[in-house]
């Protein structure tokens, strides 16, 4: 399902963390479309696609998900991150600025 992003324009989508019981999921999406129309903004810009894995993800979950765009391409991120609202202590680690030096780790590696 997440794999139809490329085919369809709308950039590499990645399942980067996916946890059923907890309902929280991470969605990493290379290249959107939506922030290189868009261009530098200081707010996430990817309104679409957060709304689009909300309704993938209320499915999976069967219950009601809010999609939160923590990081953006506009933002001069090299991808922008969507997260579930229930993922809240990944959420808080996106806000320490953890997950943005794991994910550097992660490419050094
Ligand atoms: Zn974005």
């Amino acid at each position: 399902m997440l794999e139809m992003g490329g085919q369809i324009g709308w950039g590499k989508f990645i399942l980067e963390r996916f946890e059923p019981a907890a309902k929280g999921a991470s969605v990493i999406v290379f290249h959107s479309p939506f922030a290189t129309a868009y261009g530098p903004s200081s707010k996430p810009v990817c309104h679409f696609i957060r709304g689009v894995l909300g309704g993938i993800f209320t499915g999976i979950f069967r219950e009601e998900q809010t999609i939160e765009e923590t990081h953006c391409a506009a933002q001069a991120c090299p991808f922008c991150l969507f997260e579930t609202h229930l993922s809240l202590h990944l959420v808080a680690m996106t806000e320490s600025g953890l997950v943005t030096d794991w994910l550097h780790s992660m490419k050094k590696g």
